[in-house]
């Protein structure tokens, strides 16, 4: 694993460090940068630092670290977000919704055009 992948989130105060997850990290050490720019939304107020999306990001781009500005004390991080690859794994998987993959950027297109849902019940 190479240090410069933990990269320290600006919302931590000075003093906050990551926790070293092991198995996180011998996942991200198994994966390339993913290529792609992916938009990894953390809300800290909600988080409660529990690791599940942590235990099951498949490329270790997330950590969990000590967070004086949480109420828990912990939250989890981007340690390495040039190697998501948009799973949105840890999004489905957090009980809290205080992670949030591509926000924005999965409706886009998808919203329903005016009149079709009329046009739709009326067969
Ligand atoms: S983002 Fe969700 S799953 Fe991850 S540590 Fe926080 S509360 Fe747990
Ligand atoms: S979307 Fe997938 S690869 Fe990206 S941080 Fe979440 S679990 Fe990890």
């Amino acid at each position: 694993m190479k240090e410069e992948n933990v990269q320290a989130p600006k919302l931590l105060a000075s003093g906050d460090e990551a926790r070293v997850n092991e198995e996180a990290l011998a996942r991200r050490a198994k994966k390339e940068p993913s290529g792609k720019k992916h938009r990894i939304t953390l809300r800290p107020f909600y988080c409660k630092g529990c690791g599940l999306c942590v235990d099951i990001c498949p490329t270790g781009v997330l950590l969990l670290s000590n967070n004086k500005r949480s109420k828990w004390g912990i939250t989890a991080i981007k340690s390495a977000p040039d190697f998501c690859i948009g799973c949105r794994m840890c999004e489905h998987r957090c009980p809290d919704f205080a992670i949030l993959i591509d926000y924005g950027e999965n409706l886009k297109g998808k919203e329903p055009e005016r009149g079709k849902m009329g046009e739709a019940s009326h067969g």
